[in-house]
């Protein structure tokens, strides 16, 4: 019998790769999927991907306790991934306790209908190098200690150790992948890379003449989100539960990647690129950059598309859109 996946966050960008994959491993994937007024536009990303018919979508909020047994209950999963969460760092500030209820207690809630319905599921954390913030060592690994600078990332912390707590508390097959930045295609219009591939498209098509970014001079750990997702997979299929950090071991200003990404389209990116006060943070993260050797040795993970392919794939991505849309 086919294995049944459920995954929260499937709207989102790593949702709909992590679906992809699974289907292509032959399962049948699920998907929460809050109510939304744009339910017509919702399932662009699997759309994009061409899947959308192939998962099934059940109600749900992760702040909504009840609405998470109900889905386990109807699904029955063997394996839970839980990607949904509020994820962009920026707006943490701005809504800091609705980022606290879905992407902290939203995990709990997630954990402990598990717990409750579930406790043999094999269950899945989105956790996060920004938990690192104020990095404790030049190189972060699963041991480096945590230093959050934003309302995101201590969300995610709680997340990540009820993830550690709810393994070693209940026994729970719970593993938390500590992810560094990864893009696409389908990234959220909001973060640098894709805000970077979108501005390079509309510029080389005449829609805009300039792009206003906020720091250059922070260092991003930057992978594809479509290698990232093999590591959520792989955790779960260790007999073991634990921790991994998924990166690919190079460190990159945003200044080198905007470069990069005009460079792309056979732009300049000094004509174009101006700074604007409004996109600097009350706190930044000035650099990441992960040591991914655990998930090398245990899951036999490695990244296979580099900064570089992934831009350019972004940058012609966005320039088909645009190119659709005139
Ligand atoms: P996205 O922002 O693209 O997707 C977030 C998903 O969460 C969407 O499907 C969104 O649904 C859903 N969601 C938000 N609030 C709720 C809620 N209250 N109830 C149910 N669903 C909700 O994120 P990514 O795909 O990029 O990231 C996946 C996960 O990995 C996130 O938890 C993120 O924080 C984490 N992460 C991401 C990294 C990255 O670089 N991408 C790095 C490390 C961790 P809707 O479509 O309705 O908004
Ligand atoms: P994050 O690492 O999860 O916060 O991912 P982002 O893509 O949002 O930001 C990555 C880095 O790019 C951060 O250090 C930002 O301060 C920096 N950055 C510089 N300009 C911008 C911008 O215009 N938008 C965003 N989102 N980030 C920017």
């Amino acid at each position: 019998m086919a294995k049944r996946a459920l995954i929260t966050g499937i709207s989102g960008q790593d949702g709909a790769y992590l679906a992809q994959l699974l289907l292509s491993k032959g399962y049948e994937v699920f998907g929460l999927l809050r109510r939304s007024a744009s339910a017509d536009i919702i399932d662009e990303r699997l759309r994009w991907l061409g899947i959308a018919q192939d998962v099934r979508l059940v109600d749900g909020n992760l702040i909504d306790l009840s609405s998470l047994i109900r889905a386990l209950q109807e699904v029955r999963p063997q394996e839970l991934y839980n990607l949904a969460a509020q994820s962009f760092v920026k707006s943490s500030w701005n809504q800091p306790l609705l980022t606290g209820q879905v992407t902290a207690l939203g995990a709990g809630n997630v954990l402990e209908a598990a717990r409750l319905v579930a406790p043999e599921v094999r269950f899945y954390q989105a956790s996060s190098s920004e938990m690192y913030g104020l990095i404790q060592a030049p190189v972060q690994s699963e041991t480096t200690p945590f230093y959050p600078r934003s309302p995101y990332a201590v969300a995610k912390l709680y997340a990540h150790w009820m993830t550690v707590n709810y393994r070693e508390s209940f026994g729970l097959h719970a593993s938390s992948g500590i992810l560094f930045n990864h893009e696409s295609p389908l990234r959220g219009i909001e973060f640098v890379t894709r805000k970077v591939t979108d501005g390079v498209a509309r510029i080389k098509l005449g829609l805009a003449r300039e792009l206003k970014l906020g720091n250059l001079d922070a260092k991003r750990d930057w992978g594809h989100a479509r290698d990232y997702v093999r590591a959520m997979w792989l955790m779960l299929q260790q007999d073991k539960p634990d921790d991994y950090v998924v990166a690919t071991g190079r460190t990159v200003t945003v200044r080198d990647m905007v470069r990069t990404a005009f460079a792309h389209a056979g732009l300049d990116w000094q004509e174009f690129v101006t700074t604007d006060q409004a996109y600097l943070r009350p706190a930044e993260v000035d650099v990441l950059l992960g040591d991914a050797g655990k998930a090398r040795r245990v899951l036999g993970w490695e990244p296979q598309i580099s900064l570089e392919e992934m831009l350019g794939e972004m940058v012609d991505a966005d320039l088909a859109r645009h190119r659709k849309r005139l």
